[in-house]
């Protein structure tokens, strides 16, 4: 299994950071990329890939919830980074008009221009987006016509956008929101393309069931995919080679 998606360089994991990537082996996981934030970020996330080289790998972009007054700064970081050393994908950015509406028209020019840099340097880009699909969709589909591929990270939509992304060329990030009864996930994972889901966790975030309220990890990936294999009335290995296989197609790897 794969977790496409993990802040496994946060704090949150100080104390046991090499005891929680011992556990997500013995779990199955055979790789997990990680999402990048900001230049804040960089450094606790770059020591993760050297020190578990193909198996943690990194990301490089600035995440919409830290664009601020100094959003170029930090584009021109992370754009200095991506010149410099090797990443899965541009991620993750997007829009987020959840927390703070105030930098709305910042984070549209940062996600238009970190899309550009990955149809630039052929990567796929991971896209965050809270309280703003309508956005973001209009935002990424002119990318996606010339040719740029990612994923919508912790999809949680109705069946008309999961369509709309999909018809794209995006994956949708499938992780614990899925577990959460009120979400109403479960009843359109019914009918979703397998062939366009990925898993995630988002650790140390949205943690499943049956550990919800609890630091996520990418351990906890065997839960979702049993929750959706069984939810496809399928094989959790059938699941799992659908979902890696897209992956790497996806990553590259
Ligand atoms: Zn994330």
């Amino acid at each position: 299994m794969i977790d496409t998606h993990a802040h496994i360089y946060d704090p949150q994991f100080d104390a046991d950071r090499s005891e929680m990537i011992d556990r997500a082996k013995a779990a199955g996981i055979q790789k997990i990329y990680m999402p990048n934030c900001d230049s804040g970020t960089i450094a606790s996330m770059l020591e993760m890939a050297d020190t578990h080289p193909d198996y943690c790998i990194p990301m490089m972009g600035v995440h919409p919830c830290y664009i601020k007054e100094n959003f170029e700064e930090e584009l021109n970081i992370a754009k200095e980074w991506l010149a410099k050393r090797s990443f899965a994908a541009v991620g993750e950015i997007g829009l987020d008009y959840y927390w703070d509406k105030t930098f709305v028209q910042e984070q549209k020019m940062a996600l238009s221009r970190q899309m550009s840099w990955a149809l630039e340097q052929n990567l796929p880009v991971v896209i965050h987006t809270r309280d703003a699909m309508r956005d973001t969709i209009d935002l990424v589909k002119p990318f996606a016509q010339k040719g740029l591929q990612g994923v919508f990270h912790c999809f949680s939509g109705s069946r008309e956008i999961a369509r709309e992304i999909t018809q794209m060329g995006f994956y949708l990030g499938i992780g614990g929101v899925l577990t959460y009864p009120k979400a109403g996930l479960k009843e359109l994972a019914k009918e979703l393309p397998l062939e366009w889901i990925i898993l995630e966790t988002d650790a140390p975030y949205l943690t499943p069931v049956p550990f919800r309220g609890k630091r996520n990890e990418p351990a906890y990936i065997p839960y979702i995919a049993q929750l959706l294999a069984d939810i496809r009335e399928m094989q959790m290995d059938e699941l799992v080679a659908i979902t890696n296989n897209n992956s790497s197609k996806l990553f590259g790897s």
